[in-house]
């Protein structure tokens, strides 16, 4: 058994708790205890305000490749996506595993354990299967567990290049051809202690409403998580609402995939109706708020999603930044931007969805949370900082979530085991990330 004092810690009320001690025990938190007791002589001490571990809950590992080399064109999302399917159509099986390994690391720096893979990168160039089918997901699973974190790999059914067409360049590389053939590949993929596999329909552009049944179908009769890119762009409603005469959100409903497993990502773009109706269903909006400023894909009103009976999670998706600080109090302060008000989300709903909702929406309930029994995570973030000089412990949440950000973790503990010591990954350096990005982009 290990103990850790902490000299500021967040159980998940609206402030921190002073002097908490937390015991860990095989990979599981077995006591905490608050009130600001010594440190007892033998415990390790976690100076700074800690927190449950994070949860991204979308990412494509590949397009953190892309960092810094797309920008300053006009453009449009449109002309962004070209730029990731040239990356996307040059990708080995041994450069991506170089550099997921590299992301994956930067999220633990970012006190991120759990990664949602929003997977789709399956095949080899023209679309040919690699001699085991699911190769390219072993890799992302093998990057994960070097990396130190977990991963729900979502595996992404994707079929069509745009409604009613075929697949072309690197899009033949995503397609299993038919949600049948997806679903027995899927079926290969083994979970474990720290890997899920998850469902994903890509979109309703990329997947006809009868192929998004059979996904849909397939969570639900094995009890894992589903997600699916949601209304991103304009263009996306307006392709599905010509093709169908319903909105995407109207279109995964008539699937079946409306459930509190169902993560929407984006919801940026959606009707009322879209709103009631992942309210009552209770599922989950992930919001990448970093990526969808990059691309220009608009505000999401996230508050009237929690209105209506929503979850929100958070995801770093392109990895224009990995930083899910920046993530959480971007939902709010887009949400000022776009209506003129303050105060939507306060900062312990913010870190919640970063830490124990977005764990849920990935099929981890027992991780994100302070207390006995839930999975030994633990995130350690410097107050110490120039940045967050000058705060208060009743106002460390605060600071953090609105002043801090992934350079200021400093511990991070994975299941009870330190994969962050005093800011540096125990097992990959910085060189090595510097190395797989060149390879990749080259
Ligand atoms: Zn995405």
């Amino acid at each position: 058994m290990t103990t850790y004092w902490c000299s500021l810690a967040w159980l998940g009320g609206p402030r921190p708790e002073q002097g908490v001690e937390i015991e860990v025990e095989a990979g599981r938190i077995t006591a905490v205890s608050e009130g600001g007791q010594a440190p007892s002589r033998d415990g390790r001490h976690l100076h700074g305000l800690t927190l449950p571990g994070l949860a991204n809950a979308h990412s494509h590992a590949f397009q953190r490749a892309l960092r810094g080399r797309a920008q300053g064109d006009r453009g449009s999302f449109w002309t962004w996506r070209e730029q990731m399917y040239a990356l996307a159509e040059r990708l080995d099986p041994d450069g991506y595993l170089a550099l997921a390994r590299a992301t994956y690391a930067e999220m633990a720096l970012a006190g991120i354990t759990t990664v949602g893979e929003f997977h789709y990168l399956h095949h080899g160039p023209g679309g040919a299967p690699y001699d085991d089918p699911n190769e390219m997901g072993r890799t992302l699973i093998a990057a994960a567990a070097d990396a130190g974190i977990r991963l729900t790999l979502i595996d992404c059914c994707y079929l069509h290049g745009g409604i009613g067409e075929e697949p072309d360049g690197a899009q033949r590389r995503f397609s299993d051809g038919s949600a049948e053939a997806w679903a027995a590949r899927v079926d290969e993929l083994d979970e474990s202690e720290s890997v899920r596999i998850g469902a994903a329909i890509h979109s309703m552009r990329a997947v006809d409403p009868d192929a998004a049944a059979v996904v849909a179908a397939w969570a639900r009769e094995r009890d894992r998580p589903l997600h699916a890119h949601v209304s991103e762009q304009p263009a996306e409603n307006e392709a599905c609402l010509d093709a169908y005469g319903r909105t995407p959100t109207a279109l995964l409903a008539g699937a079946g995939a409306l459930e509190a497993s169902f993560t929407a990502v984006h919801a940026t773009h959606l009707d009322d109706a879209d709103v009631a109706s992942l309210g009552a269903a209770a599922a989950c909006c992930c919001v990448c708020p970093t990526t969808e400023r990059d691309l220009a894909d608009g505000i999401g009103r996230m508050r009237r999603l929690v209105d209506a009976g929503a979850s929100l999670s958070l995801g770093s998706d392109s990895h224009a930044v990995i930083d899910m600080f920046e993530e959480a109090r971007a939902v709010e302060l887009d949400e000022r931007l776009a209506s003129g008000e303050r105060g939507h989300h306060t900062s312990a709903a913010l870190m919640r969805a970063a830490s124990e909702d977005g764990h849920a929406c990935l099929g981890w309930p027992d991780a994100g949370r302070i207390e006995p029994g839930a999975r030994a995570d633990l995130v350690t973030v410097s107050l110490e900082s120039v940045q967050l000089a000058g705060g208060s412990s009743e106002h460390a949440l605060d600071s953090v979530v609105f002043a801090g950000g992934a350079r200021d973790v400093r511990h991070v503990l994975v299941d009870g085991r330190e994969v962050v010591v005093d800011g540096r990954h125990t097992s990959i350096d910085a060189a090595e990330h510097h190395e797989a990005i060149l390879r990749a982009i080259e």
